[in-house]
């Protein structure tokens, strides 16, 4: 939902000014990042290869209603969801492009709704293609399917060794047209390619026995992000690309492969401050308690906006540019910080949780590392609660 467009501020004490943003806590998206980091990929893809950009999940906590039209613009050619029901809010946004389900559709009432809404299923079983088929008998269109063939994610999709059958079972269905196969990769993202390099000989001995068959589908696919940047052999038809949209590097060694920019920020104000007394203990369990006289911010944000419990004392924050301490357990809407060395830190004043301040950022990589999470989770934990404001 696009809440406001105010002036683009420059840094985030900039924020400060009440008349821009009076909100205890916001995320702040940078939508002409996302346009760059387009068309870093698109200037990376192998030849003719397409960029199919992955939305699922609220566009990864980003606000699809922005991020999809803007993709888009950009330069991305079709859009990957998760659900029926996230493709049918793209639809409402009035969307036309080409749309992807990832998930597995599991009612036939939804099939009625794909056709309705112009979306495509992924079909993952024989079983279920029949089901389609059947469903679609008495009507007079033709729905586009695209098949998942498991590689060695073991997750959905018939397995490789059966592509070929699956396949040929589905082309001779009525009322179904293949749009596409595509395949999923377990570990792109890590650094040894062993078993990337094994999902993808499996996926060429699948495309050759297609091509000998003469079935050979319109759009092919297997590469995530991790995928996309590490090998562009993988690149086939199309790419779906989820993280490297909003400018994070799935892996430490695919940081440098292009100059992506996280397109998020998450901001919060401080709301009060006070000066405590040696020995006191501070939050819920009073995990910390201080040893001298601590000077404490109340930040208004906490776990119920995104931000994990887990990061309690692990969690760094920016203020005037400098990394500021955490201290006492993270709360459901606030957290405390340790501001004895600034003067004259005031309620209002803006704290950066993940962005830029000054010469420092933080990012959610840094978050992911500090709880055993992935950059991927970190994103799409930021509630409703906090409103999104884009700037172009
Ligand atoms: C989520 C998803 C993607 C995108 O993955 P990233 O690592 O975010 O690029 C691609 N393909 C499938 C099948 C997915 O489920």
């Amino acid at each position: 939902m696009v809440l406001s467009r105010p002036p683009r501020p420059r840094s985030a004490r900039q924020c400060a000014d009440p008349t821009v943003l009076e909100q205890r806590a916001w995320i702040e998206i940078d939508l002409a990042a996302l346009t760059h980091n387009i068309g870093q990929l698109k200037n990376w893809l192998a030849p003719g290869c397409k960029l199919m950009a992955v939305v699922k999940a609220d566009a990864y906590g980003h606000g699809v209603s922005a991020i999809a039209p803007t993709a888009l613009a950009a330069g991305a050619s079709s859009l990957a969801v998760a659900t029926s029901q996230e493709g049918i809010e793209l639809r409402q946004l009035g969307i036309t492009a080409p749309i992807l389900v990832l998930g597995a559709v599991n009612q036939a009432a939804e099939i009625e709704q794909l056709l309705t809404f112009d979306l495509q299923p992924t079909l993952c079983t024989p079983q279920q293609a029949l089901i389609f088929s059947e469903t679609l008998s008495c009507r007079s269109q033709t729905l586009g399917v695209q098949l998942n063939i498991d590689t060695g994610m073991s997750r959905l999709g018939t397995d490789w060794q059966s592509a070929l059958s699956f396949v040929q079972f589905v082309d001779q269905l009525p009322h179904l047209h293949i749009a596409g196969v595509y395949s999923h990769f377990a570990t792109a993202d890590e650094p040894d390619p062993h078993f990337m390099k094994v999902q993808h000989d499996r996926f060429k001995q699948m495309v050759t026995q297609l091509r000998a068959a003469n079935l050979c589908p319109p759009c092919l696919h297997i590469a995530n992000s991790a995928a996309t940047l590490s090998d562009r052999t993988l690149h086939y038809d199309q790419a779906r690309v989820g993280l490297a949209l909003y400018g994070l590097a799935p892996a430490p060694h695919l940081r440098d492969r292009l100059s992506l920019r996280p397109i998020l920020q998450v901001r919060a104000r401080i709301t009060q401050v006070k000066t405590i007394a040696p020995g006191t203990g501070v939050s819920y369990g009073h995990k910390f308690v201080s040893d001298r006289p601590v000077k404490v911010a109340v930040v208004g944000i906490g776990y119920a906006d995104g931000v994990p419990r887990l990061l309690t004392h692990k969690l760094k924050v920016l203020l005037r540019g400098q990394k500021i301490t955490q201290i006492g357990a993270i709360t459901m809407d606030q957290l405390m910080i340790d501001v004895s060395h600034l003067e004259n830190v005031q309620p209002g004043e803006v704290v950066t949780l993940l962005g830029q301040d000054g010469e420092q950022s933080i990012g959610a990589d840094d978050w992911a590392e500090a709880i055993g999470s992935i950059s991927w989770e970190i994103l799409c934990s930021f509630k409703q609660r906090l409103p999104r404001i884009y700037r172009s």
